[in-house]
């Protein structure tokens, strides 16, 4: 099965799961899966290599999902594999962690099927800002406010805040994620990384697994990964093994990350990275572990290497690296998960912050950010924590039941 069916079909499982338990009326189900409005857009731009010019056409979508409690409130990838299947549900997934942590958002999310990598800086600012022209008549600071994700960074959301302001004015608070300097938020860049070792640490300590005795293993190593890595290396765990798309390196005795960023930094791989032995992507899941933390793309964890997977904690930092068959093989081996729409919300909450910020034109300094950010995580995983032992449910379960709630609430308060 492609990776867009398996994406909407996880999703859709996990939904009717929580619809069931909270016994929704199939009206407001049918409601709560759809989306207010999916857009396709073309995006051409003329490449040029090797002294040839060529246009090219690349496909664009931003699919907004709910916005019962706020504006849409998503980011945007740039990845070849980019559909609006995907798309479709990584956009509802938005809906419940903005739901989840409280924050006045709805869920959208976007992107273009392009591979980031193949094309030049003067490329990906015409992309980016080709991209931002289309969309402009349905996002705004009040509307739908983009922000990274995979393949793009503070940099694209630069270009896009600008070419947004060409019509609209100074409008800092379109996009989220950007540069410190253009009214990005101190503290944003690692927060979800910074996020996922908070909560990875907070679920570790109930589970009795102390930082000297647990080794970690981490696949992926852009934002996400790297920042997860530093924050529980800074909390004393041993991180053994890491990954970017080019495979894994491993050492028992523990990875410097300082020197794994270095090494990145020089090299652009982690691969050859020295006193390591390679691995690949694949074997690194399964390598034995106390926490695995999955942060790069959806479906890495399938029925095909469940059974071969030898954590007792698996941290979900990327968003849908578990599909639902999966998931359960997990759960019936007695493998705690901690879910996307929690692990990873760290995110979404620092572009709340940083929008607030914008609006209020007044920053604030990356103490005030990461004490407000871990106060918040730790509001919601306790109030998960809580509702997953009152009823005997997992912390994915307890999640989506907590989210679905509010959403469905403001949907009837608001009478959509
Ligand atoms: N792309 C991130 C996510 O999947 C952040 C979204 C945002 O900040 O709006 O949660």
């Amino acid at each position: 099965m492609d990776k867009k069916c398996i994406c909407q079909e996880t999703q859709r499982h996990f939904l009717d799961r929580a619809f069931e338990r909270l016994k929704l009326k199939s009206e407001h189900r049918q409601l709560l899966l759809s989306s207010f409005r999916e857009t396709r857009i073309t995006v051409p731009i003329t490449l040029r290599h090797n002294g040839d010019e060529k246009l090219h056409t690349f496909q664009g979508y931003r699919v907004q999902h709910n916005h019962a409690r706020g504006p849409f409130k998503g980011g945007l990838r740039f990845h070849p594999d980019v559909n609006m299947g995907e798309i479709r549900a990584l956009a509802q997934l938005m809906t419940w962690k903005t739901a989840l942590v409280d924050i006045p958002f709805g869920g959208a999310k976007g992107g273009i099927a392009v591979d980031p990598t193949a094309l030049n800086e003067i490329e990906r600012e015409e992309l980016s800002r080709r991209f931002c022209q289309k969309m402009a008549p349905i996002i705004g600071v009040h509307d739908d406010i983009p922000a990274p994700d995979i393949g793009t960074n503070p940099q694209v959301m630069a270009w896009m805040m600008d070419e947004y302001s060409k019509t609209h004015g100074f409008r800092t608070a379109v996009v989220t994620g950007k540069p410190i300097e253009l009214g990005g938020s101190a503290g944003r860049l690692e927060a979800t990384g910074y996020g996922v070792a908070h909560l990875a640490h907070k679920v570790a300590t109930e589970m009795a697994l102390s930082p000297e005795q647990s080794r970690v293993v981490i696949q992926g190593f852009g934002n996400v990964g790297s920042h997860t890595a530093i924050g529980l290396a800074n909390k004393g765990y041993r991180v053994i093994a890491l990954s970017d798309v080019n495979g894994g390196v491993m050492n028992e005795a523990g990875i410097s990350i300082e020197q794994a960023l270095a090494y990145v930094a020089e090299n652009g791989t982690l691969t050859g990275l020295p006193g390591s032995a390679p691995i690949s992507n694949a074997d690194l899941l399964e390598l034995p572990c106390e926490i695995l933390v999955p942060a790069a793309l959806e479906a890495t964890i399938t029925c095909d290497n469940a059974d071969a997977i030898q954590a007792r904690l698996v941290v979900e930092a990327a968003n849908m690296p578990i599909t639902h068959r999966a998931d359960d093989q997990l759960k019936q081996r007695g493998i705690t998960v901690v879910p996307d729409l929690l692990a990873n919300v760290g995110g979404v909450l620092a572009s709340y912050y940083e929008w607030v910020q914008n609006l209020q034109q007044f920053p604030w300094d990356r103490e005030t950010v990461l004490r407000r950010l871990e106060s918040r995580l730790s509001h919601a995983h306790d109030a998960v924590s809580i509702l997953a032992q009152e009823r005997e449910i997992d912390m994915r379960c307890a999640a989506y039941e907590l989210a679905i709630r509010r959403v469905d609430h403001a949907v009837q308060l608001r009478g959509f």
